[in-house]
């Protein structure tokens, strides 16, 4: 299957979106994004400096005030026609979700969807958003918890699924209230940038979204500046780590959704043909690259063998290749750099002995060579303090490994600094609810995984952040409740107010 050039001439404007200007020569230099099948390049991108996130900063600040005082039906609506041309423009946003980081047609056509999803829930708390009564006994008074946005909002999103990054963050941000800077990564800008457009287009008013593609260095510009009232960061736990330092300056709130290294516990009573279908699509869905991936696979001894068995025939007939073929379910990996670092770890493991690689993990070569083709990957018999087991590969690699009771099980299963998901194969609805319970993860998924849904509240446990988006935990996420203590003062005889009872 050669691989096809895909169609340059569908990016958009790449300069950053700044209240309702386009900005050229920006501070934080140029990146030249290249389409990771091919290697080739595609577009140079502007990134922002310190320059650029202080006038976002500046022309978000300037549009909360008016995003604030329009009612809620119209910035509902707003919400809403976005969500229109979204679809209208699927098509469109599809494609270049496969241009800036190669996930395959067959999702990629989806995910313009999810975003819609997403945004078409989050619209519907618009109109919702109050705050709550307050008893105050034994006062007489009333007291009102009113929830209100946090103002400016900083949203870093990474480069593995940014339609759905947006939908998810953009929609409960703004249904609060909040005006957002959007900051996507250097390594996958062109779906923002577009979406930015489609903001525009929905009449929001200016500087309610603002679009700044920037490098470490224009997001630590971002992060650390006084004029953002909350962060939200999804992406690595290091990153995280420079964030939360950056953003200790001004002591900003952070929302953090991190990475993750996902078990998923087969019992011998499951469906063994639905569980091996998502033990082999961790390793192939979004190249690996996905925080939500169960790249640790857990199964009971007595139906280990027959389980390997079936997910190494699937990871083996994968079909790795062209994007934009609709049949590919597998594309290449991010950058070249990422694809070294993959390799690697999937060499060091090998030479480690710490599990037996016994299905792909190579650099696919041929008409594959001049783009970050990995073959997906299983390593058997796994040990669970090994490298391979314990770190977040962010690839297309599976490690497994085997069990005999519930305790080892779940012992295994929480046995890692991360804890955003967790999956669970079994037919016996006790032990799947027992078990749930004692999984430190924070989502779990019986038996099978359907996508994070827009009204679940999403996010991790341990070193997998904190902080929840979707359903009602994602408003609240953007909100913060101020109490306002309204006295009341007794009636006088002579018509004049007397002091508070209160
Ligand atoms: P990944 O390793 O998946 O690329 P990262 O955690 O490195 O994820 O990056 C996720 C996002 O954070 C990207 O948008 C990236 O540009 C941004 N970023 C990286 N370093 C910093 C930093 N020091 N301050 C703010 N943002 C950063």
């Amino acid at each position: 299957m050669a691989i096809s050039d895909p169609q340059l001439a569908l990016l958009p404007d790449v300069r950053p979106l700044i209240g309702d200007q386009r900005v050229s020569n920006t501070a934080g230099g140029e990146y030249e994004h290249k389409y990771a099948a091919t290697g080739k390049p595609t577009k140079r991108v502007p990134l922002c400096g310190a320059q650029e996130m202080e006038a976002a900063v500046q022309a978000a600040r300037q549009a909360l005030s008016r995003w604030r005082a329009l009612p809620a039906p119209q910035r509902r609506d707003m919400i809403l026609r976005l969500c229109q041309l979204i679809a209208q423009n699927a098509d469109q946003l599809a494609q270049l979700q496969t241009i800036e980081n190669s996930v395959p047609w067959m999702f990629a056509s989806k995910l313009p969807h999810a975003a819609v999803d997403y945004l078409t829930y989050n619209a519907g708390w618009v109109d919702k958003i109050g705050g709550d009564v307050v008893p105050t006994w034994p006062a007489r008074a009333v007291d009102l918890a009113l929830d209100e946005p946090y103002g400016v909002v900083a949203i870093i999103i990474p480069w593995n699924a940014p339609l759905p990054s947006l939908g998810q963050l953009l929609g409960p941000a703004l249904a609060a209230g909040n005006t957002v800077i959007v900051k996507p990564a250097e390594l996958a800008p062109f779906t923002s940038l577009r979406i930015g457009e489609l903001i525009v287009d929905s009449g929001f008013p200016p500087g309610v979204v603002n679009v700044v593609p920037a490098a470490a260095q224009g997001g630590e510009a971002l992060v650390e500046h006084p004029g953002v009232d909350k962060i939200h960061f999804t992406g690595s736990a290091d990153t995280a780590r420079k964030i939360l330092a950056a953003a200790l300056k001004n002591l900003t709130p952070v929302g953090l959704e991190l990475g993750g290294k996902s078990a998923l516990l087969v019992f011998e009573d499951a469906d063994l043909l639905v569980a091996a279908r998502q033990a082999a699509s961790a390793a192939v869905v979004l190249s690996g690259q996905g925080c939500t991936n169960s790249t640790r696979l857990i199964v009971q001894r007595t139906v280990y063998e027959r389980l390997m068995r079936v997910v190494k025939g699937l990871i083996k007939h994968t079909v790795v290749g062209d994007p934009c073929d609709p049949r590919t379910v597998m594309g290449p990996v991010i950058s070249e750099a990422a694809c070294d670092r993959i390799l690697g770890i999937i060499s060091r493991a090998r030479d480690s002995g710490c599990g037996r690689l016994t299905v792909g993990g190579e650099r696919l070569r041929g008409e594959f060579a001049s783009g970050y083709f990995i073959s997906p990957a299983l390593f058997e018999d796994v040990d669970n303090k090994s490298d391979l087991a314990q770190n977040e590969i962010f690839g297309p690699v599976v490690a497994a490994m085997s069990f005999d009771s519930e305790e080892q099980a779940i012992q295994l299963a929480n046995d890692t600094r991360y804890g955003l998901a967790a999956y669970v194969h079994t037919n016996d609805l006790n032990r799947a609810y027992r078990v749930s319970q004692e999984l430190m993860a924070g989502n779990v998924w019986i038996n099978g995984f359907e996508g994070i849904p827009p009204s679940a509240p999403f996010g991790g446990m341990k070193q997998s952040g904190y902080g929840r988006i979707g359903g009602l935990a994602g408003i609240r996420e953007f909100t913060r409740p101020k109490n306002l203590w309204l006295s009341i003062r007794e009636r006088s005889v002579s018509g004049h107010s007397e002091s508070a009872v209160s």
